[in-house]
């Protein structure tokens, strides 16, 4: 092999690494600044910081609670950082009396920057992390500001899982009460929403409620699917567990983009097949990390396709991933192909959502989706606007066996196979209008496909009636008549763009 072709290899190697969903680095500035900043303001009842508007460090705060760099131009009035949910009552009922319209922040992820609002007092649960596990009954207890990764160590060490989200910063909250896709999730039941078995609510007139299938039902309902734009703050949810698996492999293929076909037949064929239910199956239409952002489709433009496995033994994941390595998927047309590599946690992250992945990457950020019964027809059907991305590390992202249901219990409305996501990620504002663009344009291409959409993950800042579009109408309506219920007088915000 010649010195190019080797460093292309050791490239697409490193690439084998990389995808599309996430990276960790929101942790650190809101703990920095914790240490900088003291509070002036106090409230009654309220331990937690409190920054205002006035305050010299208020702009680094407001900054800190969106983990993209597209942040709002949108100031609350003030931020209160929770310690505990004393704290949160204090805070919810100052906002009330002092008429103050409530938002809430987990982990910050959101790419909406949904937690800031103009004016109004924002509450930060980022510091509750208490974790508490009950292993006879397999739950896990746990405050809203417990991120992916202190979930799935807290759970493992009873040797227990959870479908946390696939980067570590992910923030519990907000990913488990809007759906959840979380690792393993075809085998820790679909997405994660659905294992939420209670939830504590700090409501609008300062009660703490607890929902359950039977206490507050309804409320239960609500907290399971409601996502950006529920009507209370949620402090502390109970998540069903699962046995942690002994094994963990994965093998992944990189193909041409013009070789999608050879990829998504291979797809159907070993689905049709059958026994790969319990198998989490992604494909990542991206831009080659090593090829200029200039450099033509033909040749940057790649599919990387990885079958991760979750199983009781080494034996069994390596017999789940057999027919990959039978497929076209490592044939002729595959540039690079890793199979049967193993893995814990840790190293999934890592390999597949480290900093160095395009959409880990902490830039400027938007994202659309569907789900849908049609996974590879979508992907056919964004193939050619995806060769046109206006930034390199645009990319369309397929899960499939998503298996989410449409329960009577949650608010969650949508039944479907697969999830597929279009994610803009640039990093200067002078491309803000040709990347929002780009978004915008995928939806009439995958719109067509759509059972639903996944509320963590519409562009609401120009498109708000996405929102809607979310939830079954019926479902939409009575979240409406609850928020009317719970919150009459409007003390928490609504969807991002919604009164
Ligand atoms: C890098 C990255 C990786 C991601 N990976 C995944 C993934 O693997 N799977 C997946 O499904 N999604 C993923 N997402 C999307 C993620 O699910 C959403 O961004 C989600 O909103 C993040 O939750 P958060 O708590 O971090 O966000 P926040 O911005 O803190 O919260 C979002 C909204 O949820 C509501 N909320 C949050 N906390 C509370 C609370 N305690 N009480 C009441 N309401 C609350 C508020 O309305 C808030 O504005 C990822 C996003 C990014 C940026």
């Amino acid at each position: 092999m010649n010195e190019q072709a080797s460093s292309r290899r050791r490239a697409l190697e490193r690439l084998v690494g990389l995808t599309a969903l996430g990276a960790a680095n929101a942790l650190r500035v809101p703990q920095a600044l914790a240490a900088a900043a003291p509070a002036r303001l106090s409230i009654p009842g309220v331990a937690g910081k409190v920054i205002r508007r006035q305050d010299a460090d208020y702009e680094m705060w407001r900054q800190s609670m969106v983990w993209h760099m597209s942040k709002p131009n949108r100031r609350p009035d003030v931020i209160v950082q929770a310690k505990s949910t004393q704290d949160v009552i204090g805070a919810v009922n100052h906002a009330a009396r002092n008429k103050l319209k409530v938002a809430l922040r987990s982990g910050g992820h959101n790419s909406n920057g949904a937690s800031l609002r103009d004016g109004g007092l924002l509450i930060d649960v980022s510091a509750m992390q208490d974790i508490r596990i009950d292993r006879e009954k397999r739950i896990a207890s746990i405050q809203t500001g417990v991120r992916s990764l202190e979930l799935v160590k807290a759970a493992r060490e009873q040797g227990l899982t959870f479908p946390v989200p696939h980067c570590p910063s992910v923030g519990l909250g907000g990913f488990t009460m809007g759906g959840g896709i979380g690792w393993n999730y075809p085998q820790c039941g679909g997405m994660s929403v659905h294992s939420i078995v209670g939830a504590e609510v700090v409501t609008a007139d300062g009660r703490v409620l607890r929902a359950a299938p039977d206490e507050n039902p309804d409320l239960y309902w609500a907290v399971r699917g409601a996502g950006p734009g529920f009507f209370g703050a949620v402090t502390r949810l109970d998540l069903r567990l699962y046995e942690a698996p002994k094994a963990i492999m994965a093998s992944s293929y990189i193909l041409p983009l013009a070789e999608l076909k050879t990829v998504t037949s291979a797809l159907d064929a070993i689905r049709q097949a059958g026994g790969t239910e319990r198998i989490e199956l992604i494909t990542v239409l991206m831009h080659h990390p090593e090829v200029p952002a200039d450099a033509p489709p033909e040749k940057s433009k790649i599919c990387f396709f990885t079958a991760f496995v979750f199983e009781d033994s080494e034996e069994k994941a390596r017999a789940a991933l057999a027919p990959f390595a039978r497929s076209a998927l490592g044939g002729d047309k595959c540039l690079i192909k890793q199979e049967y590599r193993s893995f814990d946690f840790e190293g999934l992250y890592d390999r597949f959502f480290s900093l160095d992945d395009p959409a880990g990457r902490c830039a400027r950020y938007a994202v659309d989706n569907v789900l849908t019964d049609r996974g590879s027809e979508a992907l056919h059907a964004l193939a050619g606007h995806f060769a046109k991305a206006p930034s390199r590390d645009c990319h369309v992202l397929a899960s499939y066996n998503m298996g989410t249901r449409a329960l009577p219990d949650s608010c969650f409305s949508w039944k479907a196979d697969c999830f597929v996501g279009s994610y803009a990620i640039w990093d200067e504002e002078k491309d803000d209008a040709r990347n929002f663009a780009w978004l915008k344009e995928t939806l009439p291409l995958m719109d067509p496909f759509a059972v639903g959409h996944y509320v963590n993950e519409v562009e609401a800042r120009t498109n708000p009636g996405r929102y809607v579009q979310c939830f079954s109408e019926a479902n939409w309506r009575r979240l409406q008549e609850l928020r009317r219920k719970y919150d009459p007088a409007g003390v928490f915000h609504s969807y991002l763009g919604h009164a």
